[in-house]
């Protein structure tokens, strides 16, 4: 069975779907109103009219009933965050397009944009006559139609939406419920927000299970108090999140199994998960299994898991990714050469999960993806890794993107925001390591001819860049210099770069 019909075999379940601090919704409730909402979109759009929605917000449950209006009238989402600036937010509506877009929190946008909001949805969902209106085109969704399209930094400025098909995420669903047993009605928690396709592992785990996902927001996550009270009354059973959140969990004493009793699982993707991280939680968490996935947003979420035991902590140098997911194939390439056990090289995805491309992108789409003889897609990650012994290894990025804490960021996304800016001449944003080699900051050097007070500038040039980029993407330091070096092929040499920082 897909997806939708299991959501929809739910659809008399009193059961608590979702919840977030005082905001919850039952199965029969989401059914009902994702119904609703799916049938409205279907008025205002027509029957067979597949074009994306772009749907703005946080954590409230009206995100979860737009996604599934979505679905069942046969549009993509677009899930945008309110971590996203304005200028984001307008960028992606341009991108997309559409008729209107949906808002579940205040954004003032540009008036061209049709937006419905909050109010309405409301008015929408909770008025009994769309009960009675006819549903044709409803539950109409084919394979290879789109379910949700992510945007994720592009190295242009601009960012690159990702589309993931009905079939790519059944077949993800499939696959990673049984990395957790198959179990149903457990506790899933919610750390993502849901512009970012990790969100994708633990909503869509939760709901295809009948179980309660247990969402905290920005603002509880940057209270420790806050953040400990949630975890402690969720009574979470099966935890997703990034490694970084972990740790910043795992620097409060209390976070133990002690006091969060109820953890059976850890599941990581996103970025690396170092040993560190990995023995704190088993000391602290003995009785739970922890499970290291691995992807990119254009291969729906992860493609590869292991069971991280003792014994796997001991044996390896670094924690594996672990063996690839069926339906998918994990090639090392380097020019197109299929490389031997132990190589490092190009990590290349082939297999039922890769997405059909950038959405209107076709130039990105041409450079990173591809069609196999056998006529299934491919995706040149980009990552670098290996395979020793069935199991995959990361190494490093062969290109300009980086992950803090957890969040995907092309350097060039920064750097061509930056020079954007009022006297920028040049610039280049350089990643800052901590001791497990994870990116622990970002330094902007700048050519300027506009400094006259280096703190004021600094001061002026964050708060320019912040209505550009995420605020996860604006750099902690600021560095100027005269001229940056430059390597011969004319490109910023960012080895000598960072020795030149390093000597001042
Ligand atoms: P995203 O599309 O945001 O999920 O980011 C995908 C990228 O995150 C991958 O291409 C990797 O560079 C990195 N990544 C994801 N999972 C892991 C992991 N388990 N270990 C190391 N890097 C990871």
């Amino acid at each position: 069975m897909k997806y939708l019909e299991i959501f929809n075999s739910y659809k008399h379940s009193e059961k608590i779907a979702y919840i977030c601090g005082e905001n919850s919704v039952t199965y029969k409730e989401l059914m009902l109103y994702s119904d609703r909402l799916a049938k409205y979109i279907l008025q205002n759009c027509g029957v067979g009219n597949k074009d994306a929605i772009s749907v703005y917000g946080h954590k409230d449950f009206l995100m979860l009933v737009s996604f599934i209006a979505c679905t069942k009238s046969g549009h993509p989402y677009c899930p945008m965050d309110i971590s996203f600036t304005k200028n984001r937010v307008e960028d992606v509506l341009d991108i997309i397009n559409s008729k209107f877009s949906i808002f579940t929190e205040d954004l003032v946008v540009d008036e061209k944009f049709n937006i419905l909001n909050r109010k309405n949805i409301l008015d929408i969902i909770y008025d009994d006559k769309y009960d009675n209106i006819s549903d044709e085109g409803l539950y109409e969704i084919d394979s290879e139609d789109i379910a949700y399209i992510i945007f994720t930094s592009g190295s242009t400025g601009k960012p690159k939406g990702v589309q993931i098909t009905y079939d790519n995420l059944n077949n993800y669903i499939r696959w990673i419920h049984n990395v957790v047993g198959n179990e149903k009605n457990k506790v899933y928690l919610n750390q993502a927000p849901f512009s970012f396709d990790l969100s994708v592992m633990d909503l869509y785990l939760s709901l295809y299970s009948e179980s309660t996902l247990f969402a905290i927001t920005k603002e509880n996550q940057q209270d420790f108090s806050s953040l400990y009270e949630n975890l402690k009354k969720s009574n979470v059973t099966n935890w997703v999140s990034t490694p970084s959140f972990a740790d910043m969990c795992l620097s409060m004493r209390e976070f133990s199994c002690e006091n969060i009793k109820d953890i059976e699982y850890f599941l990581f993707c996103g970025e690396v998960l170092t040993k560190k991280t990995a023995k704190r939680l088993r000391e602290r968490f003995p009785n739970a299994k922890i499970i290291n996935t691995y992807g990119p947003t254009e291969s729906t979420v992860c493609v590869t898991d292991i069971l991280v035991t003792d014994e796997v902590i001991e044996k390896f140098g670094v924690i594996p990714l672990g063996k690839t997911k069926n339906g998918t194939i994990i090639e090392i390439r380097e020019d197109d050469k299929v490389l031997a056990d132990g190589e490092v090289g190009e990590i290349v995805i082939i297999g039922d999960t890769v997405s059909s491309g950038y959405y209107k992108n076709s130039v990105q789409t041409e450079k990173s993806f591809f069609i196999t003889e056998n006529n299934i897609r491919g995706y040149k990650t980009g990552d670098l890794g290996y395979f020793k012994d069935g199991n995959l290894f990361f190494s490093n990025r062969k290109d300009f993107q980086i992950k803090l804490n957890g969040y995907r960021i092309e350097l060039g996304d920064i750097e061509s925001n930056l020079l954007n800016i009022e006297g920028v001449i040049s610039c280049c944003a350089l990643p800052n390591y901590d001791s497990d080699n994870k990116v622990k900051s970002i330094t902007a050097v700048v050519v300027s001819n506009n400094v006259v007070n280096e703190k004021e500038y600094v001061k002026f040039l964050k708060e320019e860049l912040q209505k550009y980029v995420p605020s996860y993407m604006v750099p902690k330091k600021f560095k100027f210099l005269e001229k940056l070096p430059m390597n011969n092929n004319g490109k910023i040499d960012r080895k000598e770069l960072k020795k030149i920082l390093e000597s001042k």
